[in-house]
């Protein structure tokens, strides 16, 4: 029989003084299994962790079970002390007698009796435990990362210059993301572009990362440190080597049509360069508008084209690569607006949103930087910004706060006011959410120093009148209705997970949280990988951040990359479901059941458990009728036998 060593911790005032840990050990020191048996202030100490070690040497214990908070804090921290003195540390077991007995109970006789039945429950489970080896793998030491905003490109340049190879993909024909649509940063006002530039440049010469742009992916396959990904790139019927980038091409193209990269301020033809600073610096042919090319309904690009650099004959073409981990950085788009009708946008030219007031701020916009309105061309001395379009509204729009716009807005009235010294900018808003680094000494600048007018309410509705738009709200301070009769109305969107995320992240089995944004693993002890094993998280499309905050958890995915890279192989949790052939009866219901894609049927048509994909959620073992499906350590016979405890 095995020797079971329990530890219970007082963990100072915490447990102690709720549960009577003098009286458990006097009692528990009797029951069947228990060798040993002892209490300590704090066993997660070092003197705590001595105490385990030295007893199961003297007392040559092999199971172990302390009695403390919950798993997710000192697990690990037991399990290398049992393993530093020769026990497997799949032995150990944790009763959680903090969580889920001191903090929530305080009569102490109550709980000092439910701290006894966790105990025992433990005590049995540890009975039963095998000694168990994590699961290992070869790796692959290459990563994919879907995204080539700022998160993207930060987290591929941190890996690669870190000696591994990257392999970026972005479906658009160039990188950059939004970030290089902006005009200046928030709170120190850098130009955007001026310090996203080098790092883009320096992406596409590093001689670690191989881009795909213009691509998507298309499939994935297998499992942490052994993906296969295939990718789909969509022609750009311009060959690299051959252009000379004289644009004859784009003059001579007919058709005009709304640049994305001015958010639809300006115009683009069918063939273009998506902006000056693109990387790759190559011409596309978009042909969801070219005119045609199958057969050729215009040409006139290739007859302009002297090096002979266009091919209309161009395929997709699909690609393979194998991978070890993959990073999504998919970023973010805005809330569409139009679902915000009585704000008027897009019946009015003079309602822009957040991103389209950038590009007219910004040198490269289609003002050039000129602060001059859409409809007419007039420099407007009255702007309205409406904070919180979309965002904070759970009974219309989306609940959450978009953590950016206060402190966009408050940069855009600002940049405004810097370019049209006599106008007034006036600001819309719920509250002022400035958390983060001279974010709050920007935003009393601003009210200071630039006269911004912050009006506390919210907009019911906006409408034209002559050449003003006027904005209807409700001044929440005083309770008194505000008018303000503008010249320009300036929306900041809520954040939403990019389009296209959601069929990704369903595609890549990847989970998200009720916004689509994606879910983390732990929201505070794991917040760069998702609970999909091999899967890291960056930017935006794990939910609304900022520059800073993006770039810091793309740097910090990839620092977990490069820890995982520096490994020969992959390890695996163990604790995974098993199949007993003799009881399989072959019926595939496990095969649908599990969420991971780790159950096959074998040419035997019995069940088999890839190790490495298997999460050990569980769902198969529920799912299965024949009890065949088992997981290790936690057994249908652990499991009755803990049940028993509770029920005698
Ligand atoms: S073939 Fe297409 S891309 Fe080329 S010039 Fe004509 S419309 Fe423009
Ligand atoms: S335990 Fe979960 S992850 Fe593992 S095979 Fe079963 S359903 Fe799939």
């Amino acid at each position: 029989m095995k020797r079971i060593g329990v530890f219970i911790c007082h963990c100072g005032v915490n447990i102690a003084d709720t549960v009577d840990v003098e009286l458990l050990t006097e009692k528990l020191a009797e029951y069947p299994g228990v060798a040993h048996i002892e209490n300590y202030m704090f066993m997660c100490s070092d003197p705590g962790q001595n105490l385990i070690k030295e007893a199961i040497e003297k007392h040559k214990l092999d199971g172990v079970v302390v009695a403390a908070c919950s798993p997710t804090l000192h697990e690990s921290t037991f399990q290398d002390a049992i393993s530093e003195v020769g026990v497997n540390k799949y032995q150990l077991e944790i009763g959680n007698i903090r969580e889920q007995c001191s903090w929530v109970h305080n009569v102490k006789e109550e709980a000092t009796r439910k701290a006894e039945l966790i105990i025992k429950t433990a005590v049995e489970k540890a009975k039963l435990n095998q000694a168990l080896d994590p699961v290992k793998a070869p790796l692959t030491k290459r990563v994919l990362i879907i995204g080539g905003g700022i998160a993207g490109i930060q987290a591929a340049l941190d890996i690669a210059d870190g000696g591994y190879e990257v392999i970026m993909v972005e479906k658009k024909p160039s990188i950059g993301g939004h970030m290089i649509q902006l005009s200046e940063t928030f709170p120190t006002l850098d130009c955007s572009q001026c310090i996203l530039t080098p790092k883009m440049v320096q992406l596409g010469k590093h001689k670690n990362i191989k881009l795909y742009v213009n691509s998507e992916l298309e499939e994935i396959s297998g499992f942490m440190g052994n993906f296969k990904a295939k990718i789909k790139r969509q022609p750009q019927f311009v060959d690299p080597e051959k252009c000379t980038l004289c644009d004859d091409c784009t003059d001579s193209c007919p058709v005009v049509v709304p640049s994305e990269y001015d958010e639809g301020l300006d115009y683009r033809r069918a063939i273009y360069v998506p902006f000056p600073q693109a990387i790759p610096s190559t011409y596309t042919i978009d042909t969801e508008h070219c005119l045609g090319f199958e057969p050729i309904a215009c040409g006139e690009c290739k007859k302009v084209c002297l090096p002979e650099a266009i091919d209309y004959d161009k395929k997709p073409e699909i690609f393979k690569e194998d991978i070890g981990a993959i990073i999504v950085a998919t970023g973010y788009d805005l809330y569409p607006v139009e679902n915000i009708p009585e704000y008027g946008y897009g019946k009015y030219p003079d309602v822009m949103n957040g991103l389209q007031f950038e590009r007219i701020l910004s040198a490269t916009g289609p003002t050039g930087g000129k602060m001059l309105r859409p409809s007419d061309g007039k420099v407007p001395k009255e702007v309205v910004f409406i904070q919180c379009s979309g965002s904070r509204d759970p009974e219309r729009h989306n609940a959450y706060c978009s953590k950016i716009c206060c402190m966009y807005t408050l940069k855009h009235a600002k940049l405004y006011k810097h370019k049209v010294h006599d106008g007034q900018p006036y600001v819309f808003y719920i509250d002022i959410r400035s958390g983060g680094k001279r974010y709050e000494e920007f935003i009393q600048e601003g009210v200071k120093e630039d006269g911004i007018i912050y009006i506390r309410g919210k907009v019911a509705k906006v409408y034209k009148e002559g050449d003003k738009m006027v904005v209807h709200g409700m001044d929440t301070l005083t309770g008194k209705k505000v008018t303000v009769k503008a010249d320009l109305v300036v929306l900041a969107q809520s954040m939403v997970p990019s389009e296209g995320a959601k069929d990704l992240f369903k595609n890549l089995k990847i989970g998200t949280d009720k916004d689509g944004f994606l879910s983390e693993a732990h929201p505070k002890l794991r917040p760069l990988e998702s609970l999909q094993s091999g899967f890291f998280l960056a930017g935006a499309g794990q939910g609304p951040k900022d520059i800073p905050d993006a770039i810091s958890q793309a740097s910090g995915a990839a620092a977990k990359i490069l820890a995982l890279m520096s490994q020969d192989e992959v390890q695996h949790e163990p604790i995974i479901a098993t199949v007993d052939d003799n009881k399989c009866s072959g019926c595939g219901i496990c095969i649908g059941t599990c969420p991971y894609g780790a159950r096959i049927l074998n040419d035997n048509m019995i069940a088999e458990v890839n190790d490495i994909l298997c999460e050990g959620c569980g769902a198969c073992i529920a799912a299965c009728p024949s009890g065949a499906s088992q997981q290790k350590n936690l057994t249908d016979d652990q499991i009755l036998n803990m049940i028993n405890v509770i029920l005698n």
